[in-house]
């Protein structure tokens, strides 16, 4: 199912897949590459995006750097480090906050207008789902009523959990 707020819609769907300007990859701090949607990004985007990566000298938690998308479908991505999650009183939500905020920032910059995010530090990084959705959920919208630049941002959702997380998120 694909729920169409306004700007915001929600995707159940392999991000590798979209066709829109930019992906957003939760990588890690090398930018080299790991599980998760960054394994997925990288298989699918074919071995230029790692020796683009390379170039990059990593990122750190909270920040966003930009490459090509090449073989992806999207023309760029947008590597960005979500926080690992200890409990929540390590900076974990302004840090969550700040990947989303920089980069959509990063994104407006090059002319993206449509962005899709998977959910941030939702897997190995084990960040609380409900949590995480809210944060996403509220720095998009901000992001929104500030920035004309950005036309649609897809949150997609690799799971039922993540859909409810998000929808819960939405009505809030
Ligand atoms: P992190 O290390 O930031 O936690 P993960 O890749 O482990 O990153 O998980 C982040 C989110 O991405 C999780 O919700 C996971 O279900 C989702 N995910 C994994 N593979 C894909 C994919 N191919 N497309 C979209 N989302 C994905």
């Amino acid at each position: 199912m694909n729920a169409s707020l306004g700007r915001i819609h929600l995707v159940s769907d392999d991000i590798t897949q979209l066709s829109v300007d930019a992906i957003v990859n939760a990588a890690n701090h090398s930018l080299l590459g790991g599980g998760g949607v960054d394994g997925a990004i990288h298989r699918a985007a074919g071995p230029e995006l790692l020796a683009e990566c390379r170039t990059l000298n990593g990122c750190e938690t909270g920040q966003a750097k930009i490459t090509r998308g090449y073989r992806l479908a999207a023309r760029f991505v947008i590597h960005t480090v979500g926080p690992i999650w200890h409990g929540g009183h390590q900076g974990e939500p302004d840090l969550l906050a700040a990947c989303y905020r920089n980069s959509l920032k990063l994104a407006a910059d090059n002319g993206i207008q449509t962005i899709a995010f998977p959910a941030i530090s939702c897997g190995v990084y084990r960040y609380p789902l409900a949590e995480a959705a809210r944060i996403a959920v509220r720095e998009v919208r901000n992001y929104l009523a500030d920035d004309d630049r950005i036309e649609t941002i897809y949150l997609v959702c690799f799971g039922e959990d993540v859909q409810h997380a998000y929808q819960q998120a939405l009505q809030e």
